[in-house]
């Protein structure tokens, strides 16, 4: 049932908050190597506000959909900065996938995983091999609808496309940045991972864990 879908979704949120906090000293610093040092304060409000949302609306009953809806809605008035309209976009294209219907297939999560990458594309403009968090999100995309195409279960699918988006996102410290604030520090970055692709990668692999329970 959605309603089963929605509480994991919940579920999800409050590991994925978990997680951010842990992480929000490093991907500041991360950030500030050649951006404006937010990244980890601007994923904690943006995460609190959509945990907190996304807690209510499961509370009230909701479907999946309207869940990530609200979700999206909070973390993007909440977080500010790039990252928190592209996490807003991302939340929205799922929540367009799934729908608040009784279920939700893996082909759906994949192709509302899809629906993220493209929205992400458009509102960013941003190629692979530009050092932003779309060299994760490419890649987890892929192997996720190709583990599933292939008959993976879910928890599998996730799984793997996780392990090659923290891989990807780890490798994106050899890229220089042209994009965003970085574009004008650019060779400062090199060496560093992009801050996005980082907390992209740790918010899927915490959502791998959360499915696996
Ligand atoms: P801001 O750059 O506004 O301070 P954040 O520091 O929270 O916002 O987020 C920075 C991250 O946003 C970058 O590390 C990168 O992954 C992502 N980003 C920036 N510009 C783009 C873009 N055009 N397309 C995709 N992701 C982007
Ligand atoms: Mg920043
Ligand atoms: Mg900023």
């Amino acid at each position: 049932a959605s309603k089963a879908v929605a509480a994991t979704i919940g579920s999800a949120f409050v590991e994925i908050a978990n997680a951010i906090d842990g992480a929000a000293d490093e991907l500041g610093h991360l950030d500030a190597v050649a951006g404006d040092g937010d990244h980890g304060i601007g994923m904690q409000r943006g995460v609190h506000a959509g945990r907190d949302a996304a807690l209510a609306a499961v509370e009230a009953g909701a479907g999946a959909e309207t869940t990530l809806r609200h979700a999206a809605e909070a973390w993007g008035d909440r977080a500010g900065g790039t990252s928190g309209v592209i996490w807003a976009t991302i939340l929205r294209s799922l929540a367009g996938a799934l729908g608040d219907a009784a279920d939700v297939s893996r082909v759906e999560i994949s192709a509302g995983v899809d629906a993220a990458r493209d929205a992400v594309t458009s509102f960013g403009k941003a190629k692979v091999g530009d050092k932003t968090m779309i060299d994760a999100i490419v890649p987890f995309a892929d192997e996720l609808r190709e583990r599933i195409a292939a008959g993976d279960s879910l928890v599998e699918a996730w799984s793997h496309a996780s392990g090659v988006a923290e891989e990807a996102a780890q490798e994106t410290a050899a890229l220089k940045a042209t994009l965003g604030r970085a574009k004008s520090h650019g060779d400062k970055s090199i060496g560093t991972p992009d801050p996005g692709a980082v907390s992209f990668a740790l918010i899927c692999t915490t959502v791998s864990d959360v499915l696996a329970q």
